[in-house]
């Protein structure tokens, strides 16, 4: 999340605050924003209803300071599996606008990943070569 709209957000909730010299419809965009988060300690968390057991989930909101951290920490307790699987273990905990997107230009540019990506070709393209070979060498033999 931009760091401005947590300020935002953090500022009207904790003692219903406003930065200085704002015009009343930004006053309301913040209002409405604010309504889907909440203060914990000092951590601002997002508020969710869980789709499958309806109840509601909180989720640690991410400043842009902190996303590279938490996008390594969670793709590698993923066990470097795709996007996917980073994105779903993010989404179990962590909460920014654009974790999809944040997650493959992160999951592409890992190295781990990348070199995987490569022996997992060459594994397959083998295995191909093996399952074809005994086709032909039984229509050798007819
Ligand atoms: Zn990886």
């Amino acid at each position: 999340m931009d760091p401005e709209e947590y300020e935002q957000i953090f500022g009207y909730l904790s003692d219903k605050r406003y930065p200085n010299d704002i015009k009343e419809s930004e006053k309301r965009r913040i209002r409405k924003m604010s309504y889907k988060f909440v203060i914990e300690g000092s951590d601002l968390f997002y508020l969710e209803k869980d789709k499958l057991s309806d109840n509601m989930v909180k989720r640690l909101v991410i400043t842009k300071d902190k996303l590279s951290t938490v996008l390594k920490m969670c793709h590698i307790s993923s066990g470097h599996q795709g996007i996917n699987k980073t994105v779903n273990r993010i989404n179990e905990r962590y909460y920014w606008k654009g974790i999809v997107e944040n997650t493959r230009k992160f999951v592409k540019q890992c190295e781990i990943c990348q070199e995987t990506k490569q022996k997992g070709k060459n594994y397959s393209s083998r295995i191909k070569f093996c399952f074809h070979w005994p086709k032909s060498l039984g229509k050798n033999r007819n």
